[in-house]
């Protein structure tokens, strides 16, 4: 098999004039030429099969030496010419200027199936933006991103893909705390995989030099290669591309709503102009339902990443993105219209969603105020996000309210406390679900088939990763390939693997790693 590397970002956008490697800015240019660090002995531990089938790699390919020097950058390979992606970014509320491409580096682009998948290394090496850090990616990290990629995937969620994980026999400083105790640790390699790795911040990039032509080479090119059902001209074009991001965005955010995930990170560099899940750092899965929960340490402080302020967040990062486009539009008020309607949107799918999330098919204002009352009553005592919505799945019709307590008792991580007042506004919320429930024409098997496409059984939690993570660090890798294999079919009741379904255990609950996570990785 020979892979044959498309070249259209390179050939279509500008180039850094430097070809030497070195940390600098790169003005006017929408990436940089880069060959990846030789690692002294890689070593393969994990192919997701659904990538490989999905972007047309054989078998026999994957197994082969070619194979392995590829996805660790061990050398290049093919027509492969890798290069590092300029972008800038708003990294916690502030402009952070030229970030680009610090440990991440694409081979090219592929096609396959009519579709176009580019390949990216993360983890393999310095490149112009590695600013004061290294270009490497530990092994624990790359083991969260390359589960999390597939697993979010399974779920239906909109995110890069991972098609394998190496380790590359190098060691890695890295302060997992930043609190002065740096250790070494192994270095790794995932190849991630998307249309593209176009960010919210490429575009801020050149709108923040004034660079209005690159600009909008950049928008045309993205457009007319991944936006081809706009077929507008000029101004509206751009108009048309800002609101296509915006609603993808607005779709991925009430997945992640949906599953309990945090991304952690949502720094406007990390914001896919596809409307995917990137960059997966230290993101976390609610165990119990927090909104104010985040597990980034990084942003401890204000939060302003936790569970509950995501869709917000997606807004304030289109904001910059219309900011960044206004230059081809010249017209605030086309993209104020599509920023204003957002957050009404937002709230319409979100209610629309939790609707589903526990079977109810009509939609009215009794419907919502018995949403808005589930949160709150989730907040009162800690409550399993996955197991309580998975085990709606157990109530019928005719339950009573006790019943229903005790089909959902298993999510209280502290049942004794659910007494008193908390066990009362328990009752009176089932007693209007099942109300609703009773209201509603389909039958309960309906609902309950209904009610386990949209509520996972398992999700990727945050102490599931981290064994493997501290099994993998003594080369048994047993644990990545079970957890890949259980989240294939996150909605599928597997007898085998019931011990998954499961909260959080107790020596996860302020662990680093399980429940707490930096930014260095
Ligand atoms: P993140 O928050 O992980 O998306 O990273 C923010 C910026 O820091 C991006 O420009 C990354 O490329 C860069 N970066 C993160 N870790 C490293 C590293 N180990 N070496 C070089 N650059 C890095
Ligand atoms: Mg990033």
């Amino acid at each position: 098999m020979s892979i044959q590397f498309l070249h259209k970002f390179t050939t279509n956008l500008p180039s850094d004039t430097i070809e030497e490697n070195y940390t600098r800015q790169v003005p006017k240019a929408a990436f940089s030429f880069v060959t990846p660090k030789i690692p002294s002995q890689p070593k393969l531990i994990h192919i997701s099969k659904e990538v490989q089938n999905l972007i047309g790699f054989s078998d026999e390919f994957v197994q082969s030496e070619t194979f392995l020097k590829l996805v660790s950058g061990a050398e290049i390979v093919s027509n492969a010419k890798p290069f590092a992606m300029n972008y800038a970014g708003h990294q916690f509320g502030n402009w952070a200027g030229q970030l680009g491409d610090g440990r991440a580096i694409v081979l090219g682009e592929i096609e396959n199936n009519n579709q176009i998948f580019t390949l990216q290394l993360k983890g393999a090496g310095a490149t112009p933006y590695s600013r004061r850090a290294d270009g490497l990616a530990v092994l624990r990290s790359s083991i969260r991103e390359h589960l999390c990629s597939e697993a979010m995937f399974n779920l239906g969620v909109p995110t890069t893909r991972s098609l394998s994980l190496v380790s590359t026999g190098d060691e890695v400083l890295r302060d997992v705390m930043y609190n002065g105790n740096p250790a070494m640790e192994k270095g790794a390699i995932v190849c991630r995989i998307a249309p593209s790795f176009i960010r919210f911040g490429s575009f801020e990039l050149f709108s923040s030099q004034n660079d209005i032509e690159n600009l909008k080479l950049l928008a045309d090119y993205t457009i007319s290669n991944y936006y081809t059902e706009i077929q507008l001209e000029g101004k509206e074009k751009y108009i048309e591309f800002f609101n296509s991001v915006a609603e993808k965005t607005r779709e991925m955010i009430v997945h992640w709503q949906r599953v309990g995930f945090v991304h952690g990170v949502m720094n406007t560099d990390n914001m896919s102009i596809h409307g995917i899940t990137i960059d997966y750092g230290p993101y976390g899965w609610l165990e119990d339902y927090n909104p104010n929960w985040t597990p980034n340490t990084t942003d401890a402080e204000g939060k302003r990443y936790r569970f509950g302020n995501q869709a917000n967040i997606a807004l304030w990062n289109l904001y910059q993105l219309a900011n960044a486009l206004y230059p081809l539009v010249e017209e605030a008020e086309p993209l104020e219209t599509i920023l204003n309607n957002f957050a009404k949107k937002y709230d319409e799918d979100f209610s629309e969603m939790m609707l589903k999330k526990l079977g109810i098919t009509s939609k009215n204002e009794e419907n919502d105020k018995l949403i808005q009352q589930l949160l709150y009553n989730l907040e009162q005592t800690e409550t399993d996000f996955t197991i309580f919505f998975r085990n709606l799945n157990q109530i019928n019709k005719e339950d009573s309210v006790e019943d229903c307590v005790s089909k959902i008792n298993f999510s209280f991580y502290k049942s004794e406390e659910v007494t008193g007042i908390i066990l009362e506004t328990w009752h009176f919320w089932f007693a209007q679900y099942l109300t609703i429930l009773k209201e509603e024409t389909t039958s309960d098997d309906e609902r309950k088939l209904q009610l386990n496409s949209v509520n996972p059984k398992y999700v990727l939690r945050n102490y599931m990763a981290q064994m493997a993570i501290e099994l993998a660090e003594k080369e048994n890798y047993s644990l990545i390939d079970e957890l890949y294999t259980l989240l294939l079919n996150p909605y599928d009741e597997q007898p085998d693997f019931e011990k998954w379904f499961a909260k959080r255990p107790d020596w996860a609950r302020q662990k680093i790693g399980s429940s707490m996570l930096s930014c260095s990785s």
